[in-house]
């Protein structure tokens, strides 16, 4: 009912595509100008309306994986071979296409730069992508609120953002990542592919007595057991946040 109220005050809005920028083999960012665009908060999303010349209709939710700036929008969508909507944003959308959006939408998995508790973050795969617009707010805040993150990825090739991420916990500002790599480990890494588990998450997650705000994002199981091991090791779960990444949409 809320949701419905909410997306009720929203318009549809035609974006542009500006680029396009492969972050892996299997995904892309697509910065998108929204005229008009409101302005955000990190962690919330959009709706992404696609209509074929029959007038069918179909529409999924895409994190937004940029800090707000003006009319500027990114998306980073993983690409699923059999999907019927991210092989065409993924693979087709090129520099210059419209794109019908609406947002931005939710208001509890949610970072606020003023808010001054220790974050946490928990991604699995793409669930990364609205955990980094809280850390790219962060940064373009200039605050040193120290955020720690714990990307659960299947390899280094896969790992979004890697470059960035690398940097900017490098410049002692206070991020930190954790990569737990499922099903292939670079050279030398020390320890076999693995999902996280209560011994990583011992090693990499804030104690739970520091009181961190969580942010855990990414597929609905790995939201799931992430979520249910943070509780084991203590966290209150009233300060867990979690946002699943199932199917999501519908036609018309
Ligand atoms: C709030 C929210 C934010 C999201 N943000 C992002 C984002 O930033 N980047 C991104 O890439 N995706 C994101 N998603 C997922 C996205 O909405 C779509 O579900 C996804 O792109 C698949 O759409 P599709 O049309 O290609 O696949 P569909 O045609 O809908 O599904 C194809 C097959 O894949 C399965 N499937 C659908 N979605 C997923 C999924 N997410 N993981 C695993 N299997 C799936 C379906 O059950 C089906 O078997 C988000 C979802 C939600 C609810």
């Amino acid at each position: 009912m809320a949701r419905a109220t909410v997306l009720g005050r929203l318009t549809w809005r035609v974006a542009t595509v500006t680029a396009v920028r492969d972050e892996t083999p299997g995904a892309r960012t697509i910065t998108l100008d929204v005229p008009g665009w409101p302005g955000h908060l990190a962690g919330q999303h959009v709706d992404v309306r696609l209509t074929a010349p029959d007038g069918y209709s179909t529409q999924r939710s895409y994190s937004i994986a940029s800090a707000a700036d003006g009319d500027r929008v990114e998306l980073t969508v993983e690409l699923l071979p059999d999907g019927e909507v991210s092989p065409y944003l993924a693979r087709v959308l090129s520099p210059g296409d419209p794109l019908e959006v609406r947002g931005p939408i939710g208001g509890w998995f949610v970072w606020r730069p003023e808010t001054p508790e220790p974050v946490q973050l928990v991604a699995g795969g793409s669930g990364v992508v609205p955990l980094m617009a809280m850390i790219r707010a962060r940064a373009s805040a200039g605050i040193r609120t120290p955020f720690r993150l714990l990307y659960s990825a299947r390899g280094p090739r896969s790992a979004l953002y890697r470059a960035e991420l690398d940097r900017q916990s490098a410049d002692g500002s206070g991020l930190d990542v954790t990569y737990a790599y499922t099903r292939e480990v670079p050279d030398g890494w020390g320890r076999p592919p693995a999902r996280v588990d209560a011994a990583l998450l011992a090693e990499a997650v804030w104690p739970a007595d520091r009181e961190p705000a969580v942010f855990v994002c990414g597929p609905t199981g790995f939201v799931e057991t992430a979520a249910g091991l943070l509780v084991s090791a203590g966290h209150d779960p009233r300060l867990i946040r979690t946002e699943r990444f199932g199917p999501s949409g519908g036609q018309r």
